[in-house]
C-alpha cells in the first residue's frame, strides 16, 4: 500500500511478552505484527536491528502550561519535550496557574475555553482532565455532560483554596459514577497540613526545607483512606493521583484488598529521589517543593514493590514547569509560598526504564503496562497504549545500550531545570512516531505544531 511504513527487526514489547517482530503501519494506524512482514515495492522501511519496540508513553499526569501573549510557545514547548522523551499523549489538567482557569463557570464552559486555548498547538496527541474546584456549582450539574463531551475522568483536591468539601468530593464521586466518568483526587488532610504549617511558621522554621515536615505521612494516608471510604460509600471508582509513601500505599492495598475499584498511580520524583534533597541549601531544595514530599529510601522501595506486584496501576510525571528563576523564587517568602511540583515531561520513560529495567526493580513489560497500556485503558483512550493491529500507530523506537546523564541543557521542556540534574541514564528514545508520523526522528525534533490531536476519551472498562 502507498503509505505503508514497516518497522523491520526490533523487539516489540507488550504488557505481557516482547518478540521480535515487524510491524507494519498503514493510515496511521498498526495494520499488522508478525515475525516476518512481507515487503512491497512501495512501502518505506525502517531497521530497528537492536531497538526496543515500544508503545509510545501515555502521561495522564501533566500540568502543562496553555499559551499566553507573553510565552505564546509554552504549550507547544512542552510538547515537543514531551515527543522527545516517549511520550505520544498527554493528558493536562486546567487547575488554577496553568494559564486557564475557571470564572467559577460551569465544567462544559471550562472544557471549550482550555479546548480553545490549546487548538493547534501540540506537537503529538493530548487531552483534559477537568478540575472540579470550590467555585463551581453542584458536580451533579454538568459532570454528566462533560464525560458525555469526551471528558471522564475529573479531578478535585481535598486541600487548598480551590479544594472541594468532603461533601462536594463525595457527591462528585456519586455523580461521576453514575455517568461513567472517573474521578481523581489530590489526597492529603486539610486540617492536619494547616496545623503543621501554622506551628511550623510561628516557630520561625520557614525555609523550604519545611515543607515536608508540614506534610508527614499520616496527613496523605488519612486523606487517601478517606477518599477510599466515601468511594466505596457511593460504589465510585477512585484514582488516587501521585501516591508518595509507603503507609498511603497500604491504604489503596486495603482498598484493593476489599475488591474497591481503587487505583493509583506513583510519580517518578517519588521512584528516583528522597528527602535528603531537603537538606541542600535553600534555593535548591526549593526545586524539590513536590506535594506530596520527597520521602524516604524505605518509602521509595516500598513504591517500587508495590508497581510490581500491581497494587499501583502506573506511573505519571505530575509535570510542573515551574522555573527557578521565577516561580520558584517565593521560597525566599515561607515554604507554603513555594509554587509546588517540578518538570518531569520529557524525562518519565528515561527515569522508569533506568531506575526500573535497567536495576531489575520491575521487567520491560510491566514497564510498558505502567506507562503506556494500564494509563491508556483506564484514562479512556483506546486507540492507545499497545501495538496491535488496528491502533494508532504511536511508538517509540527506544535503544537500550545508550548510557547518558540528564542534564538541563539537553532536554527541550519550559522549565529552566530538572530535578534529575546528572542522574546516569540507560536507554534513548531514538526515534518517535505518532500515529504513523515521525515527531522524533534518529533524536530530532521533526514534527510539526498542530499536528496533536485532541482526544475525546470515553471509560469503556467501566
Ligand atoms: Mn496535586
Ligand atoms: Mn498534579
Amino acid at each position: 500500500m502507498a503509505d505503508e511504513l514497516i518497522i523491520r527487526g526490533g523487539t516489540v514489547v507488550s504488557a505481557s511478552g516482547r518478540r521480535r517482530a515487524d510491524v507494519a503501519i498503514v493510515g496511521g494506524r498498526i495494520e499488522a505484527v508478525a515475525e516476518v512482514l512481507p515487503g512491497s515495492a512501495d512501502a518505506r522501511e525502517i531497521d530497528a536491528t537492536g531497538l526496543l519496540v515500544l508503545p509510545g508513553v501515555v502521561d495522564v499526569h501533566t500540568h502543562t502550561r496553555v499559551a499566553t501573549d507573553a510565552q505564546p510557545d509554552r504549550f507547544f514547548q512542552d510538547s515537543i519535550a514531551a515527543a522527545y522523551g516517549g511520550t505520544t499523549t498527554f493528558l493536562c489538567f486546567n487547575n488554577p496557574g496553568t494559564g486557564v482557569s475557571s470564572e467559577g463557570g460551569s465544567l462544559l464552559a471550562d472544557m471549550h475555553e482550555w479546548r480553545s486555548r490549546t487548538e493547534g498547538d501540540s506537537a503529538v496527541d493530548y487531552s483534559l482532565s477537568l478540575v472540579l474546584t470550590a467555585d463551581h456549582p453542584d458536580p451533579s450539574l454538568d459532570l454528566p455532560a462533560v464525560i458525555d463531551a469526551g471528558i471522564p475522568t475529573i479531578k478535585v483536591f481535598m486541600i487548598y483554596d480551590f479544594g472541594v468539601s468532603d461533601a462536594v468530593l463525595l457527591r462528585a464521586l456519586d455523580s461521576a459514577a453514575r455517568y461513567g466518568g472517573m474521578l481523581e483526587v489530590h489526597c492529603e488532610n486539610r486540617t492536619l497540613l494547616e496545623s503543621n504549617t501554622r506551628r511550623l511558621l510561628d516557630e520561625g522554621r520557614s525555609a523550604p526545607r519545611y515543607h515536608a515536615e508540614s506534610r508527614p505521612q499520616p496527613v496523605e494516608a488519612e486523606g487517601v483512606h478517606r477518599a477510599i471510604r466515601y468511594a466505596q460509600s457511593v460504589r465510585a471508582p477512585l484514582f488516587v493521583v501521585h501516591l508518595s509513601s509507603a503507609e498511603a500505599l497500604e491504604q489503596v492495598r486495603w482498598g484493593r484488598d476489599h475488591d474497591l475499584p481503587v487505583f493509583a498511580e506513583t510519580c517518578p520524583h517519588y521512584l528516583a529521589l528522597d528527602e535528603s534533597r531537603y537538606k541542600l541549601p535553600d534555593d535548591e531544595a526549593a526545586r524539590f517543593v513536590i506535594s506530596p514530599p520527597l520521602r524516604t529510601p524505605t518509602d521509595r522501595d516500598a513504591l517500587w514493590a508495590g508497581l510490581a506486584d500491581g497494587s499501583l496501576a502506573l506511573v505519571a510525571t505530575d509535570h510542573v514547569p515551574d522555573r527557578v528563576a521565577v516561580e520558584k523564587q517565593t521560597w525566599r517568602e515561607s515554604f507554603d509560598r513555594i509554587s509546588n511540583g517540578a518538570p518531569g515531561i520529557e524525562t518519565l520513560l528515561a527515569v522508569v526504564y533506568s531506575e526500573g529495567v535497567q536495576r531489575g526493580r520491575i521487567t520491560v513489560e510491566r514497564m510498558v503496562d505502567l506507562l503506556s497500556a494500564t494509563p491508556a485503558r483506564l484514562f479512556g483512550l483506546n486507540r492507545k497504549g499497545s501495538i496491535e493491529s488496528g491502533r494508532d500507530a504511536d511508538i517509540v523506537l527506544f535503544d537500550p545500550q545508550e548510557r547518558r546523564t540528564i542534564t538541563q541543557a539537553e532536554l527541550h521542556h519550559t522549565s529552566d531545570y530538572t530535578p534529575y540534574e546528572g542522574m546516569a541514564a540507560s536507554g534513548i528514545a531514538r526515534s518517535v512516531l505518532v500515529r504513523g508520523e515521525f515527531v522524533i526522528r534518529d533524536g530530532r525534533f521533526v514534527g510539526r505544531r498542530g499536528f496533536g490531536r485532541f482526544q475525546e476519551r470515553q471509560l469503556t472498562w467501566r
